[in-house]
């Protein structure tokens, strides 16, 4: 008797047959990335390498970074860094031999790696050599009454070109050791929370050089792409401008979709679920696309980019890329690829077949 898991299958391969739209997974361990190609992942569209730092023996060498008084003492830190980020960059080429993996800098606001109470900072006094009282007051200096609209994404870059030379350096020399392994990395470098060209100029430079840099002493090539997040309403303004210096782009819609209502992502249980009694909203803007507002500034940026640069790749990894009804959308508006959380891949699959259909039958 045929369970209703090989239905699913059966189920599943016609809807591959007929999709357009790729589907890949957000993920950054390599138990998540094998789940997700097992679930029939084409690739990761969204590495949050800020979740790879967040482990145990990781977040002091972090915090040791980040509380640095000079260059020296940074780059200390951030030569151990490497070696963590490289070895983990590895396991994932591994996992997706052969496939896509979008790697994105550095995004988080930094305190948040910084000791939350005092036990953590007695505890990071003794394993960093700094006085508590240093770190207490170091913590409180980064705090930021927005963290959100704060000092993140490429905006580290920009102030500490030192932590993205790091995280390049890692992620190509994962992909030289991989290839040496005989597999096929193919590594594409996302600039976070971006604004205007000249950040995607000044990350981009500091990336091209690292992977000549590394290129050079490894005597061995491998192919990337750099391309940037849209996730700020004046990054998909100006989408035409920041077209000709990426090859790919992907919306941000979990940014996207705050920025553009000025909802806190991190506080909306506060008063969404009356907004939503009230019929203030029609729906839950962070569940399904507002297509009246963040789908139309998504439609600006690729039209207009699209005409700057054809060619130019398109995805979306914020949490609607694994919402069937955003989905069909993201079909309409000709994007490449959706990512999403690895178990919402198989309805993702579904889903954009079911948009492509619906749009042969006219329905
Ligand atoms: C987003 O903003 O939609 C996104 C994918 O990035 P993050 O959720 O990590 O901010
Ligand atoms: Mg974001």
């Amino acid at each position: 008797e045929a369970s209703s898991s090989d239905d699913f299958q059966v189920l599943l391969s016609w809807a591959d047959k007929h999709r357009r739209l790729k589907v890949r997974a957000n993920a950054e361990t390599p138990v998540d990335a094998a789940k997700a190609r097992e679930l029939g992942a084409e690739g990761i569209g969204l590495c949050r390498t800020e979740h790879m730092f967040f482990e145990s023996d990781r977040i002091d060498q972090m915090r040791g970074m980040i509380l640095a008084e000079n260059r020296e003492e940074r780059q200390h830190y951030l030569d151990i860094l490497l070696q963590f980020q490289e070895s983990d960059m590895l396991d994932l080429f591994r996992v997706m031999d052969g496939l896509p993996v979008t790697v994105r800098l550095l995004d988080p606001p930094l305190h948040e790696f910084l000791p939350h109470t005092e036990e953590d900072m007695v505890a990071l006094s003794s394993r960093i050599g700094k006085p508590v009282a240093k770190i207490r007051a170091m913590t409180e200096s980064l705090k930021e009454v927005n963290p959100m609209l704060g000092f993140r994404g490429c905006r580290l870059s920009v102030v500490y070109p030192e932590v993205t030379e790091m995280q390049v350096k890692a992620i190509i020399g994962a992909a030289v050791k991989a290839t040496e392994e005989g597999l096929k990395p193919y590594p594409e470098i996302m600039i976070p929370l971006v604004i205007n060209v000249r950040e995607i100029r000044l990350v981009s430079k500091i990336i091209d050089r690292v992977i000549q840099e590394v290129v050079q002493e490894k005597q061995i090539s491998v192919p990337y792409k750099i391309g940037t997040m849209m996730e700020t309403p004046r990054a998909a303004l100006g989408a035409d401008r920041l077209a000709p210096e990426v090859e790919f782009m992907s919306f941000g819609t979990n940014d996207l979709t705050q920025m553009t209502y000025g909802f806190s992502r991190d506080d909306v249980s506060k008063f969404l679920p009356q907004y939503l009694e009230k019929k203030m909203v029609e729906s839950d803007p962070f569940v399904s696309l507002d297509l009246r507002a963040v789908g139309r500034l998504m439609e600006l940026a690729v039209t207009e980019s699209r005409a700057r640069k054809p060619g130019i790749k398109y995805g979306i990894c914020g949490e609607h890329g694994g919402d069937p009804r955003s989905i069909q959308f993201f079909h309409d508006l000709g994007l490449d690829y959706v990512s999403c959380s690895p178990f919402r891949v198989p309805v993702a699959r579904i889903a954009a077949a079911q948009a492509k259909v619906r749009r042969e039958l006219d329905l």
